[in-house]
Order: structure tokens, then sequence, then C-alpha cells
């Protein structure tokens, strides 16, 4: 089978065809600068094979076009026709309320997409543009949605209702959604699966990339997530803020005489570890800076830790005991400094890493000591491996 998982933004739709059974990539890519100028890059894992073109792509239509050409290309091709590509995935960012799993994508759930926006303003506008792109592309192609938010939509009313006047939540659907779902989803079923499936288990991910966040997920099921109604809230980020009083929004406001969405943007592309290490938000690049003695950057470091450290200890309250630690993402699978620091607040808990175990990058591993008493792992994510599994059981 061959599922054509895509990932659309703004200015940008990634994509990769996948088989969703072994999880082999025949090919994958990105579309950047759409509504620019354009360009195309596409890879050929098997054969090693690199292309990089730049065309015209007004539009997401253009981009999408640009990605079924070259899957066909006769010597970038990975198939004959897209007649055998057998159905197409999405990531959609924001399911709102009306979205627990994935599903077929027809005119209803466009529309509830669509009802989203206000929840969604920067993603689903894209999202939508994707998925009406294929449907031009490949008229009658089965095409599923998959959200970053059902995977929470678990959590119980005590997690997600923000302390605010009702009204906001009864008129609005103003409450704590999440984000990373399919990640979260992809990582804790594994941690389970380690764990041999026991009907009760209690698991932290932690998905600590550019964009990071937790979650506790307790029998298979989330009852917590650090983002919020955007992916603004939690851990403090590459460029976003976490969690910030919100009367730090109007005094920026009020100091610089600039709006809200001046704001909010600069909460969430000039701030975090960026803001604190004053410019670097790639994590390689502040141990780099703390390894030369650049104290910004060992600052940026120390709150990371130290702020994902406390919802671990906040999570495990809120589950009454803990299983299972677990590490995915860029930083949570390639940080082994990052990890050890993070668990060393940890040790209250019973937890103990074991350093040669901790020396690990990019795969599954066990990274606790045989005595501790909670088990820490790194799993490596992959979301796009997931979405591509949902939409062949959805299409079956
Ligand atoms: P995104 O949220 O964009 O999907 P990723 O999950 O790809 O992000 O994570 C990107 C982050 O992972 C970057 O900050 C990068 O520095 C970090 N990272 C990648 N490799 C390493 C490494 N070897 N050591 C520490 N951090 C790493």
């Amino acid at each position: 089978m061959k599922i054509l998982v895509i990932n659309a933004g703004s200015s940008s739709l990634k994509y990769q065809l996948m088989d969703p059974n072994s999880g082999e990539v025949f090919a994958q890519g990105l579309c950047e600068r759409i509504a620019i100028d354009g360009r195309l890059n596409h890879k050929v894992p098997a054969k090693g094979l690199k292309e990089v073109r730049d065309m015209p792509m007004p539009t997401h239509a253009e981009a999408i076009q640009a990605v079924m050409d070259i899957l066909v290309d006769e010597t970038f091709g990975v198939v004959k026709s897209t007649d055998e590509i057998d159905a197409i995935g999405h990531r959609v960012l924001h399911g709102g309320m009306k979205f627990v799993a994935s599903c077929i994508i027809d005119e209803a759930c466009k529309q509830a997409i669509r009802d989203c926006i206000p929840l969604g303003p920067l993603h689903n506008p894209a999202n939508l543009m994707g998925i009406e792109a294929c449907e031009k592309a490949m008229p009658g192609k089965p095409q599923v949605a998959v959200f970053d938010t059902a995977f929470h939509m678990t959590m119980p009313p005590k997690a997600y209702r923000y302390a605010i006047p009702a009204k906001y939540f009864e008129e609005d659907s103003l409450r704590r959604y999440g984000f990373h779902g399919t990640s979260h989803r992809f990582v804790s079923k594994r941690a389970n699966e380690i764990l041999g499936n026991p009907e009760e288990s209690k698991v932290i991910v932690c998905h600590l990339g550019n964009g990071s966040s937790m979650s506790a997920v307790m029998n298979g099921k989330c009852v917590d997530t650090s983002m919020g109604l955007s992916p603004l809230a939690g851990v403090p980020m590459g460029t976003r803020s976490g969690d910030i009083d919100a009367c730090v929004v109007q005094f920026i406001m009020n100091k610089e005489g600039i709006s809200v969405d001046d704001c909010l943007n600069m909460l969430n592309k000039q701030s975090g570890v960026k803001a604190l290490s004053k410019g670097f938000s790639d994590f390689r690049d502040l141990e780099a800076g703390q390894n030369n003695g650049d104290e910004n950057c060992a600052l940026a470091l120390r709150k990371f830790c130290y702020e994902v450290a406390k919802y671990v200890g906040s999570y495990t309250a809120a589950m009454n005991g803990l299983d299972c630690l677990v590490f995915t993402a860029g930083v949570g699978e390639n940080g082994i400094d990052t990890r050890a620091e993070i668990c060393s607040y940890l040790e209250f808990m019973g937890i103990k890493i074991d350093n040669e175990r901790n020396h690990v990058r990019g795969k599954e591993a066990l990274i606790s000591t045989d005595d501790s008493k909670v088990k820490v792992y790194v799993i490596p994510t992959n979301e796009e491996l997931m979405i591509a599994q949902d939409t062949a059981e959805l299409c079956k």
C-alpha cells in the first residue's frame, strides 16, 4: 500500500510517500516559498537521489502539482502513475472539540475544519488549502484528516478548562486543546507496547523539539498536556515563551505601544530559549555556546530543563504515580546532556539514569538503570507513519 502524507503550512508543504505497514519511505520532500517564488526539494531515500527545482508556486495547487509530477518523473519518480497512490493523509492542526479521532475528508469534515479557523488561525487555512489542492490534482482519491489535537480530547474538564468566566468555554470553546497529539499517541503507544501492554499504566511523554510539549497518559489515554488553546503554552521552546503571566503581555504592549498581534508574534517567534540566549533557538547552538562559556546559552538550557522537570513532577502528581518517562523529538532523541539534566531533578521519585545507556541519539533505548523506580526511554517519534497508518485504516 502507498499513502501520501501531506503537512501543509502557510508557505510550505511537506510530503512523504510511504508504506503504512513497513514504514518504508519511497519519496519525501518539501515545497517551500509557496506564494513567494517556489522551490521543490525532493529525495528518494532508497536510491540516495536528491533534486531541487525552482519553479513558480503561486498557491498550494501548483505545489501539489509539482509533487505529483516528480513522483512520476522518469529519473526522480517512484511510481508509474498517481493511480498507485492508495490514499492521502493530511496533518491538520486544530480539530476543536469536534474531532476526537482521525476522519475521512468529506464536505462536512472540511466545513468542521473551516469552523475551527478561529482556534487555529495560522494553520487551519493552510491545511485546507493542502486538502483542496489534492482534490483538484487527484479527484476522487480518498483523503483523511489527522488532527494534532485529537489525542488530547480524552482530558477531563479539570485539565482542559481555564479558570476564566464560563461563557468563553460555553460560547467560544476556549479551553486547553494541546498539540503534537499524533506524536504523543505514537510514542505513548510504543511505550505501552514496551511495557507489555499492561491494563494500567502511567506514562509521561516529553516531546522536546523546536516546539515542545508534555503529556500525561494514563492507561493509554491522555489526561493532561502542556500546550493550551494554542501551541504557545507549556514549557519554554525554541522561540516560544511557554507559560507566561498574562500581565506580561499588557506590560509589553503598553511599553512598546504595539498591538496584541505584534506582542503575540514576539512571544511566538522571538522568545523561548532564543530570547534567553540572545539569539540561539537551536539546541546544538546552545550547547556549543555553553561550552564556549556563553552564560546566556547556559541560562537558556538551565531554564528549559528546569521547566520540563517541573512538568514531569506535576504530571506525576496528576496521575498519582509514574511508570515510564519518555523522551522524543529532536532534542528528546538527541540531547544527551539535556535528558540527564532533566532527570537529575527527578531523583526524589526514584528516577536513575544510566550514563552509558543515555549516550544514545535518535534510536529507541532504555536509558534508566535497572533499579530505577521509573523506566526512562528514548523513543523516536514518527508522526508521518502514524498519519499513514490512520489513513490506511480508514480507507480499508
Ligand atoms: P520541530 O519542532 O521543528 O519538528 P525537531 O523535533 O526536529 O523540531 O527538533 C529540532 C531540535 O532538535 C533543534 O533545536 C535541534 O537543535 C535539536 N537537535 C537535533 N539534533 C540534536 C543533537 N544532536 N543534540 C541536541 N539537540 C539536537
